[in-house]
């Protein structure tokens, strides 16, 4: 299947459903701290969606049963909120939104540190951000999609960290999922070439240790079979002729 292009006029739909995402994204991360569990984060993000006559794009996709994704620490993502999951002191809680509004989605994720001392920790989600950074510089007009895999791959690699390999960014539009599929690893120079218009979450998981990762019994959580701890962030972003439009940036 091809990859979607949109008009500019689809562009605009895109823009303000990533934008309620962005705003999803910044009041839970506010909201995010010891005590609080991760279903007082999904049912904020309901309360948000509704009052903005929007919907969640993951809440029974293929059956998943959450209205956001909350993965904490070991949890790489698809963690599901729950009432009795409390947030802790030093966790790092990856949340993740997909909101759908006048028939475009929005996607994207940020990974909240809790009061975290450990260096390590701290430098994963740090690295975690300048991988997300630098694939969406790498996302021009004119690159092609091994481009942006690379330049993620390249940040992990030099900081010594891994990528998860089994889970990938992805083309976003009216559909959650739509072509092409964005490893966060991969040779420069290769697939498709990006064109403006072109709509793509670009989401960069990111293992301190292992790539290797399992899927708990509840069928959705994806947690690194090392258990040590892994760090998620994405963006939504509008290929340009120039720097990509990143539409879920925070507007000041
Ligand atoms: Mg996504």
């Amino acid at each position: 299947m091809a990859i979607i292009i949109k008009t500019p006029d689809e562009l605009v739909k895109m823009r303000a459903s990533a934008q309620l995402a962005a705003r999803i994204r910044d009041t839970l991360a506010a909201k995010i701290a010891p005590g609080v569990t991760t279903g007082e984060l999904g049912d904020l993000a309901f309360e948000m969606m509704k009052a903005a006559g929007a919907k969640s794009a993951f809440l029974g996709y293929r059956g998943f049963p959450g209205q956001i994704c909350t993965s904490i620490n070991a949890e790489v993502v698809h963690g599901i909120p729950n009432h009795a999951r409390k947030i802790q002191r030093g966790d790092i809680v990856s949340i993740d939104i997909g909101v759908v509004l006048n028939g475009f989605v929005g996607d994207t994720a940020t990974t909240v540190m809790v009061g975290v001392t450990d260096p390590e920790t701290i430098r994963l989600v740090r690295v975690s951000e300048e991988a997300l950074a630098a694939g969406i510089k790498a996302a021009r007009a004119g690159n092609r999609l091994g481009d942006v895999s690379n330049a993620i791959e390249t940040v992990v690699k030099k900081a010594g960290f891994t990528v998860v390999k089994d889970f990938v960014g992805h083309g976003v539009g009216r559909s959650l999922h739509e072509e092409p599929q964005i490893p966060n690893y991969g040779a420069a120079g290769r697939g498709p070439k990006l064109k403006p218009g072109m709509t793509l979450a670009i989401e960069p998981m990111v293992n301190m240790v292992s790539s290797d990762v399992d899927v708990l019994e509840d069928g959705w959580t994806v947690l690194t079979r090392d258990r040590r701890p892994s760090a998620h962030v994405e963006h939504t972003v509008a290929v340009c002729d120039g720097d990509a439009e990143i539409l879920t940036l925070t507007q000041k």
